[in-house]
């Protein structure tokens, strides 16, 4: 049944099988250039449960495994399948793994064509950087995420600094330099403490914070030398910043910007935050030292200029622009860095707080109507996630120990968001017993509480009944808030 009505003109679209979603992109674009209107932008009205889609979720980590839990708590998705996957996305119900690498751009585009995938969320940063958001859409799929060009912002660190220069963004004072000489005598002339950057994508691992200038030009040899590869062709140095660092995730549409929760994470591998920086050890949201006057302000100062700037450039930025914040003791605030993807795990304590469902603001973007939406829900309280990690971690460390004690932790009232792990092979999927480690972030052991006591005190009992050889977790998540 297909109706219209309304003022400007609503599209009604009821399907009664799964086949009659049948090239729901192809219709959402024609309906859309008639009415202004499309099917999928109809998904997110609440009258219409009947309609039911099937997502793709691009990326194998924690930050994936929640977005996958958390579109499945929606009626309306059918299935999410992840490419590929994790041992806990392959034991959720309506969940399935599909054995392609991130960066399998036809392999996914067969895939989604052939199942009828109505929408493709991008977690990780490098399919993005690498163009997944345009290769899909130009195969006519839909997709979350920014385009190549967007991606930028967080695949070149010089053009990110650019960016933010231009539009005025408060950012740590910055030069960037294209060979070791001429960024020695720089950090000669500033001193220490200083902060040395590769350019491009280093997974968490090409950003110095050197103590001395020696550290620094250590650091600079080995960017120049080779060790990171071609993100290494540039390096930026910066201005050491203190403070305290606050991560603010915020959905685009390119046009209108809205930020989440924002959330503080702990990066260091040791208690105290000190040792060598990780992907991110533990996490809560909402930051306490985000209070809604400061958030105020990022959003005019930093979020609003970014997209704005973007658009200057001619850029269709649609999907999420995390924003990684120092704020500094007296309250003043300044971007280290920006993200074009959910943050890890960042995520996984934003989303359990989240109350308007995730399908309807991901395709308010993604069909550039997030102006309409009504402002996002929150649920009261706290989420706090504790990783538990391999040992040796962020160094060398061993894959495929057994891990015990998920349902243990589950039974208490936590979330277990898996990160790396992956179902024995050869046993079913499903079987948490057969589960092993497959990565160095192992599992996010996550609890939501009425208060931050008490989500931190249920994610250590949850965490205490986890085993794996080896396995490794800070004690002082939120040293800060407590
Ligand atoms: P990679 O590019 O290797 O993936 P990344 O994107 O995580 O790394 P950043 O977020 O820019 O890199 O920096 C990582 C961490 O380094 C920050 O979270 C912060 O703790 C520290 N850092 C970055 N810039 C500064 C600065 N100017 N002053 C102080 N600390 C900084």
């Amino acid at each position: 049944m297909i109706e219209t009505h309304t003022s400007r003109v609503v599209t009604l679209v009821t399907f009664h099988k799964p086949e009659q979603i049948r090239g729901l992109a192809q219709l959402s674009k024609l309906m859309k250039k008639l009415y202004g209107e499309s099917p999928l932008g109809i998904l997110a009205c609440k009258k219409f449960k009947r309609i039911s889609v099937k997502v793709l979720v691009v990326g194998h980590g924690g930050r994936e495994h929640a977005l996958a839990w958390k579109l499945l708590q929606s009626k309306q998705i059918e299935q999410v399948v992840c490419a590929p996957g994790n041992g806990g996305t392959a034991s959720m119900e309506r969940c399935q793994n599909l054995p392609l690498a991130v960066d399998d751009f036809e392999g996914i585009t067969q895939f989604a064509k052939k199942q009828d995938i109505s929408l493709v969320v991008v977690g990780p940063e490098v399919p993005l950087a690498k163009g997944i958001t345009d290769y899909l859409t130009s195969q006519g799929l839909m997709v979350f995420g920014p385009t190549k060009a967007g991606a930028q912002i967080e695949a070149s660190k010089a053009w990110a600094k650019a960016l933010m220069q231009e539009a005025g963004i408060p950012t740590a004072r910055a030069v960037v330099f294209t060979e070791a000489t001429a960024a020695k005598s720089y950090v000669r002339a500033q001193g220490a403490p200083i902060v040395v950057k590769a350019d491009g994508l280093a997974a968490g691992k090409g950003v110095i914070v050197a103590e001395t200038v020696e550290q620094a030009q250590i650091a600079i040899d080995a960017m120049f030398g080779g060790e990171f590869g071609s993100a290494g062709r540039f390096v930026v140095i910066e201005e050491c910043l203190t403070g305290q660092e606050v991560s603010v995730l915020a959905l685009t549409d390119g046009l209108t910007i809205r930020p989440l929760l924002s959330a503080q994470d702990h990066k260091r591998i040791c208690e105290g935050d000190i040792g060598e920086n990780t992907g991110g050890m533990g996490a809560y949201a909402p930051a306490p030292i985000a209070t809604p006057e400061l958030i105020a302000e990022i959003q005019k100062e930093v979020l609003e200029k970014a997209i704005a700037a973007l658009l200057a450039k001619g850029i269709d930025y649609r999907g999420v622009l995390y924003a990684g914040l120092m704020i500094t003791p007296k309250g003043d605030f300044k971007v280290l860095e920006f993200n074009c993807r959910f943050g890890d795990p960042e995520t996984q304590v934003v989303l359990p707080l989240l109350e308007t469902p995730l399908e309807e603001l991901i395709l308010a973007c993604v069909e550039q109507r997030l102006a309409q939406m009504p402002p996002i829900a929150w649920k009261q309280g706290t989420a706090v996630t504790v990783v538990a990690a391999s040992g040796g971690y962020p160094g060398v460390y061993e894959k495929g120990k057994a891990i015990t004690g998920i349902e243990q932790a589950e039974a208490l009232g936590t979330t277990v968001f898996h990160a790396g792990t992956k179902a024995f092979p050869g046993g079913s999927l499903g079987t948490r017993q057969q589960l092993v480690t497959d990565g160095g972030r192992v599992l996010n052991v996550t609890a939501v509480g009425e208060n931050f006591e008490q989500a931190l005190t249920q994610a250590y009992s949850g965490i205490q009944c986890i085993h794996f050889e080896g396995m490794y977790y800070r004690r002082d998540i939120g040293h800060q808030v407590r």
